[in-house]
């Protein structure tokens, strides 16, 4: 039913109740709605949920089957539409409903109508649960200024330390360039120096 992979199974889901929210909803009415499944149907609160947006609208779910293997039977994807203003906290959990009875080692062929196309009144035990979209918070302005001030700052001081560093390495070689000149300019006088012929001796 959905177009969302299933999330996968480690050893801590044999234990723990994963939700892992990709969606801007809240988690907690989520689980709130599998945990309340899982009990209905008298089945342990462990597994892994995946929540993700759905790529065609609508709230689609899909979930391993229980009795297929020996970890099948702990992970789900189910999906919210992207725009809050669809979400149905009844419609989803007429989908979780299916989803967990899945869980449970139900096929298709072992539910009635209702549970199969998610449809028919709304599970008793999902009321009182409503979706909340969490709106993203808007950017602070004065925030958004310290940060760039202090990250010119930070690059500004960068700059000069590269920029002494290269002036170090300048003078370096200037001097080593020096140093090459004298010793060129000492061999040059030596090798042209005058032999003075009187003071020394002359021929013997
Ligand atoms: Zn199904």
């Amino acid at each position: 039913m959905s177009r969302v992979a299933l999330p996968s199974v480690t050893h801590r889901h044999l234990r723990h109740l994963e939700i892992q929210n990709e969606t801007g909803y809240r988690t907690r009415a989520i689980r709130t709605l599998v945990v309340r499944a899982l009990r209905f149907y008298g089945m342990a609160v462990r597994g892994v949920v995946r929540i993700a947006y759905s790529p065609v609208g609508g709230h689609r779910g899909c979930a391993a089957l229980g009795n297929s293997a020996a970890r099948a039977g702990l992970n789900m994807a189910l999906t919210l539409p992207r725009d809050p203003g669809e979400a149905d906290s009844e419609q989803f959990a007429r989908v979780i409903r299916h989803e967990v009875l899945h869980w449970r080692g139900a096929g298709h062929a072992d539910m009635g109508p209702d549970i199969l196309y998610c449809q028919g009144p709304a599970p008793e035990w999902a009321a009182g649960v409503t979706l909340e979209h969490v709106v993203p918070k808007a950017a602070d302005p004065t925030e958004a200024r310290d940060r760039k001030l202090a990250h010119a700052r930070s690059m500004l001081k960068c700059a000069r330390t590269r920029a002494k560093r290269a002036e170090t390495i300048v003078q370096k070689w200037a001097r080593r360039v020096r140093a090459a000149e004298r010793a060129v300019e000492r061999a040059l006088v030596v090798e042209t120096a005058p032999v003075d012929v009187a003071a020394g001796g002359g021929k013997p």
